[in-house]
């Protein structure tokens, strides 16, 4: 999104990676990368980043680099189909972000698709604050991921990706009773998920719809 010809050049050296995953490993945190070129991801990688948020312009050797190191991918499809959707409109974006824009909705589809066949461990996020988050799940399906590994990704594996997995991810005794049910069966028909009729969080009902 930012007013630049291209989005794709590495914008940290390898040193300044370094730096940064040793001073989050001495403070014991996590290191996301946000990363749309293949350059800067392969560096963010190599220097053992926890996580590449979007993946735009993924290769296969990246996608060897993050299942050695571990790294698993967010792919934001929400968020990329969300700016190709407004590159639409006349004058919404200037138009050096437009051009831009237009073709991160389908690579981004592609690069899921790629990381996901390789073998990459996937994490639900979607880098946005929009209304329909939840949509992430239909998107990723469309791109050839199986439904039941959707939910895991937005449930057990986002909890181990942000260390909080011992109280949250799955429904098991001794862990917070955050749950909820849709109307339908997702494995089935993965768009509803987005039709929750139950919503319990920390063990108190906050929706309960027949
Ligand atoms: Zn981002």
């Amino acid at each position: 999104m930012s007013v630049a010809t291209s989005g794709q050049n590495p914008q940290f050296t390898e040193d300044e990676l370094e730096a940064i995953i040793t001073t989050a490993r001495e403070y014991g945190l996590p290191v996301a990368a946000h990363a749309h070129g293949i350059e800067g991801m392969k560096r963010a990688i190599r220097a053992g980043v926890n996580s590449i948020e979007h993946g735009t312009f993924i290769d296969d050797e990246a996608v060897n680099l993050m299942k050695q190191k571990g790294t698993v991918l967010v792919p934001t499809l929400t968020v990329a189909e969300w700016a190709t959707e407004k590159a639409k409109e006349e004058g919404y974006f200037p138009e050096v972000v437009r051009k831009k824009a237009a073709e991160v909705g389908p690579v981004t589809k592609k690069a899921l698709e790629r990381a996901y066949k390789g073998g990459v461990k996937i994490v639900f996020g979607t880098d946005f604050s929009g209304d329909n988050n939840l949509g992430e799940f239909a998107l990723m399906v469309k791109a050839g991921m199986k439904p039941m590994d959707t939910i895991v990704a937005a449930t057990l594996s986002a909890a181990q990706l942000q260390r909080v997995d011992n109280k949250l991810g799955s429904i098991k005794a001794g862990k917070v009773a955050d749950i909820v049910a849709v109307k339908g069966n997702p494995i089935e028909d993965i768009s509803s998920m987005e039709n929750m009729m139950f919503v319990m969080k920390n063990g108190k009902i906050y929706k309960n719809e027949k």
